[in-house]
C-alpha cells in the first residue's frame, strides 16, 4: 500500500515539475512515507525524522522535510511541535496538496480525511514490470487492534471503468503483472459491481499480464471469487488471507467476523477449486486475553493449513483502537516468546512447501537484478522468489525455469526457455 502511495506522490510531484533524486544529501525536499499499523514502524520513521533534522543545519541541506502517510494522519499538528526540523505533515488523502505546500514554504499539517481516489494521477511505474492499481481505499471493518480505519478513513471504491482503463494502459506499456490493491478488496462495490466481477473484467483486459490482489478479508472471501481465480488462467494461483489467530475466542474479541472453522472451510473451498494455490497469511501473537490454549490453537492452525508463507507479528498496542486498554494484556516478553514459537513452526512449514518445487518447472516473471552481478530475480505465479544466473534476461520477460534449490521463500532456478508472452 505504501509502495503505491509513494508512486502516487512521485506522479503528483513529477507532474508539478519536481525531479526525483535518490541522494538525500543533495535533495531540496525529502519525503518520508510512514506506516502506523505497528508501533515499531512508527518508532522507526520518527527516529529517521530526528536524523534528517540534522541535515537541515548543514549548508545546502534540504529546504523542506515532509512526513506523509498514516503517521501524519494519526498525529497531525503534534508532529510539528515535537520535531522542529519538520516542515510538512501530509496525510494519505492529501497528497494532491503537496506541490502547493512545498512551494509555499509554510510549516503546516494537512492530514484530514477526504473522499480521495487519486484518479488521473500519472503512473510512474518505477516497480516495472510489476504494477499496482488501487481499487478501493479505507476500511469499515474496525478490527479491535487495527488503526487503519482511523488513519485511512471509510471505505470508498474507485470507478470500474477507470480501473479497467488503467489496466489496459499498463498492458500497452508492457507490464508483466498487475496487483489490485485495497485494504479489503472484497469490499469493492461500484454501482452494484462487486470484486469478483471486477477481477474477472481486469483479467479479461490484462491480456497476458498476471493479475494478483491483496488483501482479502476471510469473512468476505466468497465462492464467486474462487470461481474467477480458478477460471482465469492469468489470475495468479495465490491468495493472501490474513487469519490473525487460530482461536475462535480471540477472533471474536478481535471482531474479525469468522471462527477458526469458518476460516478452515474457506481454505478447503479454495484448495478444492485451485489445488496448487499458494496461500499466505498474517498472524499475531499475544492479543489481549490470549491464553496459552488460544496460542496453541494458533500454532495448530499454522500446521493444519500449512501456509506457504506467513507474516507473523506480536500484538502491538495502537492508541484509539478498541483493543488498546483491553483487560488481560499479555506481557511483552510473553508476546515475544510466542512470536518466536510461531516463527519457528512456520519456518519449517515454508521450507517444506518450498522444497516440493525442487526438480519441477515453473514459469517466472523476471522482475529485476539479483544481489550478485549477472543474477536475475524472478517471481512465480505463487509469488515465490527465484534467483537465476541469467544476465541476458530482461525485466518484464517471462521464462520457464527448472527449480534447482530452495531456501525458505527463495528458490534457485535454471533457465529452460524464454516464453512468448
Ligand atoms: S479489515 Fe484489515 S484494515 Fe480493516 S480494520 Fe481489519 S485489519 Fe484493519
Amino acid at each position: 500500500m505504501n509502495v503505491r502511495d509513494a508512486e502516487l506522490i512521485r506522479g503528483i510531484l513529477e507532474e508539478a515539475g519536481l525531479q526525483e533524486t535518490e541522494d538525500s544529501r543533495t535533495a531540496d525536499v525529502i519525503l518520508l512515507v510512514s506506516c502506523a499499523v505497528r508501533e515499531h514502524a512508527e518508532t522507526r520513521v520518527l527516529g529517521r525524522l530526528t536524523q534528517l533534522a540534522s541535515l537541515r543545519k548543514k549548508a545546502g541541506g534540504p529546504s523542506c522535510i515532509c512526513l506523509c502517510g498514516c503517521v501524519a494522519r494519526e498525529h497531525g499538528d503534534d508532529l510539528l511541535d515535537r520535531f522542529p526540523g519538520l516542515d510538512l505533515v501530509v496525510g494519505p488523502d492529501c497528497y494532491r496538496d503537496l506541490p502547493g505546500l512545498i512551494r509555499s514554504g509554510t510549516r503546516e499539517a494537512v492530514a484530514q480525511s477526504r473522499r480521495e481516489h487519486y484518479e488521473n494521477v500519472p503512473s510512474v511505474g518505477r516497480a516495472f514490470p510489476r504494477a499496482f492499481v488501487t481499487v478501493m481505499r479505507g476500511c469499515d471493518n474496525y478490527c479491535a487492534y487495527c488503526i487503519v480505519p482511523l488513519v485511512r478513513g471509510r471505505e470508498r471504491s474507485r470507478s470500474f471503468s477507470m480501473i479497467l482503463a488503467e489496466v489496459e494502459e499498463l498492458r500497452e506499456r508492457g507490464f508483466g503483472e498487475v496487483a489490485l490493491l485495497g485494504q479489503n478488496v472484497n469490499s469493492y462495490r461500484y454501482r452494484g459491481t462487486g470484486f469478483p466481477r471486477l477481477l474477472d473484467s481486469v483479467a479479461e483486459r490484462a491480456g497476458r499480464m498476471w493479475v494478483r490482489f491483496v488483501t482479502s478479508h476471510p469473512k468476505d472471501f466468497s465462492q464467486n471469487l474462487v470461481e474467477v481465480i480458478a477460471a482465469r488462467p492469468n489470475v495468479c494461483n495465490q491468495v493472501h488471507l490474513p487469519v490473525q489467530s487460530g482461536s475462535s475466542e480471540i477472533l471474536r474479541r478481535m471482531g474479525r467476523g469468522y471462527t477458526r472453522e469458518d476460516y478452515l472451510s474457506k481454505v478447503r473451498m479454495l484448495r478444492r477449486a485451485v489445488p496448487d494455490v499458494v496461500i499466505s497469511t498474517d498472524m499475531m501473537a499475544g492479543f489481549p486475553g490470549e491464553t496459552e490454549e488460544d496460542f496453541r490453537s494458533s500454532v495448530t492452525l499454522l500446521e493444519e493449513v500449512a501456509f506457504d508463507y506467513a507474516f507473523l507479528f506480536r500484538y502491538s498496542e495502537r492508541k484509539g483502537t478498541r483493543a488498546c486498554g483491553m483487560e488481560n494484556a499479555v506481557p511483552e516478553e510473553e508476546r515475544l516468546g510466542r512470536l518466536h514459537v510461531l516463527q519457528e513452526v512456520q519456518r519449517g512449514i515454508t521450507l517444506r512447501r518450498s522444497r516440493r518445487l525442487v526438480g519441477g518447472h515453473r514459469k517466472v516473471l523476471v522482475t529485476g537484478e539479483g544481489k550478485m552481478p549477472g543474477q536475475r530475480i524472478g517471481r512465480t505465479e505463487g509469488n515465490r522468489v527465484v534467483v537465476l544466473e541469467e544476465p541476458s534476461l530482461d525485466p518484464g520477460s517471462f521464462a520457464e525455469v527448472r527449480i534447482t534449490g530452495a531456501d525458505g521463500w527463495t528458490h534457485m532456478g535454471s533457465l529452460e526457455r524464454v516464453c512468448d508472452r
